[in-house]
């Protein structure tokens, strides 16, 4: 409540903070979790918690009165459609050259994320986080990290003979026809769940078109792992619709911390302000990035770095479709979850997930979510005349991409005889090249805070979410990010500062 102190306050609940409140709760410290977006524990007016991916209604969006599918189109027509304002699950959030998506609620990211659940391969690491141990981080953290998030692979069994991986299956062969190794990628969707509801004797979630907009049943959200662990410490206390507007030093020692209370349309019911000894920002890269930038250059926290803001990048996310061969359907049939992906990323820079069009009709075509090594990265910086915090990334950047994803699907177009799809993403357009659900970045560890996530200038507030990594992790971001909050934290309780 207003007034209140806490010994620590996290801001944001997604997979840095979830990770610093379980370990700080476990270390004795009373922690209280800010998030802004709803706690997602309620069922609407169907029963359910959340909607489809093929129906999405007012839980789908934060607070945009029409849908933003990142895939648009369909026969060249655009499928979005009008909703109310609401405080929904997936953030389209727009900069000038990029839209970031993002998940807003208890859980962060994990409430609409894939689940893919994916460790860089060791000879990579240094690219990712070139000043951190890799012996700890293999032996110890991702350990660790892949055991806290429930982390699992398809029995292969399975997938080779379920109507509903049919889409990788062709995904599977015409990697090999063109030479590419595929990889089994886990995820911490509950896969005995799916086999269950396969067979009919559970309700269907992954087999029922959900995903981006949360999954009623099977995915191990961190409302499923990290975050009823913490509370189970009993000191933890998570404040929904709540949105940290400032943290500034207080007069009598810690901070400050404001923030403003919303309903369900957006709107400012109250603003509060409490106390606390330490400050986590989890608020993911781009909320991190936006709050200290502008913190920082509104004179609330004057003494944080001019590498604040810096090191933005969008771990190289493109999406394309493939057009089949009318003897190769991708199945009518999907799982929402994607279990395989190409590798090409030694000789090519690209690996890509072979991702399911869940619309329930054959639609013969491969979808691709490609992480490419653009090496582009972005600043954010405070604008003054418009009150806001922009991000300087070009779309053009995107192209640096696009050619590294060609490396893999220009060669599977020439073996198989196959053309892209033009009608996924707009009117003939090939590559979305226009969004990225991988933000990284923005308080890069070792620059913007010392090795382990302390911010430079002050003691006492820390950076834990994907802020740290500087733009890139090779495969899904969020292993990385959590198997790093783990690493930082222990090192924070341990030595304090
Ligand atoms: P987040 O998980 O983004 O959590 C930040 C939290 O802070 C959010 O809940 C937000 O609402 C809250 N917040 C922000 N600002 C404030 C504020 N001012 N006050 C209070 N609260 C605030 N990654 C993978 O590894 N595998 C995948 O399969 C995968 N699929 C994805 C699919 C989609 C559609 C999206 C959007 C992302 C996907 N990702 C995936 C990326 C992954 O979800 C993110 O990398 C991860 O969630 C980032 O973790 P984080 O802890 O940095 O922040």
């Amino acid at each position: 409540g207003n007034g209140a102190h806490a010994q620590a306050l996290v801001i944001g609940t997604g997979y840095g903070g979830s990770v610093a409140a379980l370990r700080l709760a476990q270390a004795g410290v009373s922690v209280e979790m800010i998030e802004m977006g709803m706690a997602w524990d309620t069922p609407g007016s169907d029963g359910k918690i959340f909607c489809t991916l093929t129906s999405p209604d007012y839980r789908s969006y934060w607070l945009r009165t029409q849908t933003k599918a990142p895939l648009n189109y369909f026969l060249g027509f655009p499928i979005d459609r009008s909703i109310p304002k609401y405080t929904g699950i997936l953030d389209a959030e727009d900069f000038a050259g990029i839209t970031v998506y993002q998940g807003r609620g208890i859980g962060g990211g994990s409430l609409v994320n894939g689940g893919m659940a994916v460790t860089p391969k060791r000879e990579n690491f240094s690219y990712i986080l070139p000043s951190v141990n890799a012996d700890e981080m293999y032996n110890t953290y991702y350990p660790r990290a892949n055991a806290g998030l429930g982390v699992g692979l398809v029995d292969p069994t399975w997938f080779d003979n379920t109507a509903w991986y049919q889409f990788a299956r062709v995904g599977r062969k015409q990697a090999g026809r063109s030479g590419f190794p595929f990889v089994f990628v886990p995820d911490v969707y509950d896969w005995n769940y799916m086999q269950q509801e396969d067979a009919g004797t559970v309700p269907k979630s992954a087999l029922g078109q959900e995903l981006l907009y949360g999954n009623n049943y099977g995915k191990k959200s961190l409302q499923k792992t990290y975050i009823p662990a913490a509370l189970a410490t009993g000191k933890v206390n998570i404040s929904p619709l709540h949105k940290v507007t400032s943290v500034s030093p207080a007069p009598g020692g810690g901070y400050m911390v404001l923030m403003d209370q919303l309903d369900t349309s957006g709107n400012v019911v109250t603003s509060k302000q409490v106390t606390a000894d330490k400050v986590f920002f989890a608020a993911g890269s781009v909320g991190t990035s936006k709050l200290l930038v502008r913190l920082r250059d509104t004179g609330q926290l004057p003494n944080l770095n001019a590498a604040v803001g810096q090191g933005w990048g969008d771990n190289g996310n493109i999406m394309v479709g493939r057009a089949n061969q009318i003897w190769d359907p991708t199945g009518a049939k999907q799982s929402t979850v994607p279990c395989g992906g190409i590798d090409n990323w030694t000789a090519g820079g690209a690996f890509a997930e072979v991702a399911p069009i869940p619309t329930g009709i054959e639609t013969w075509a491969s979808l691709y979510l490609a992480i490419t090594k653009n090496p582009h990265r972005a600043q954010f910086t405070w604008n003054a005349a418009t009150q806001t915090v922009d991000l300087n990334w070009q779309q053009a950047w995107k192209q640096d991409g696009i050619t590294m994803a060609k490396s893999i699907f220009d060669r599977i177009n020439s073996t198989e005889g196959t053309i892209y799809r033009t009608d996924l993403f707009g009117v003939y357009k090939i590559w979305n090249d226009t969004l990225t659900y991988h933000p990284l970045g923005g308080a890069v560890l070792g620059q913007a805070t010392d090795d382990y996530g302390r911010l430079a200038g002050y003691q006492g507030l820390y950076v834990i979410d994907g802020a740290l990594i500087p733009g890139n992790t090779t495969v899904n971001p969020f292993v990385t990010i959590t198997a790093l909050a783990e690493r930082n934290i222990e090192n924070i309780i341990a030595n304090g500062g």
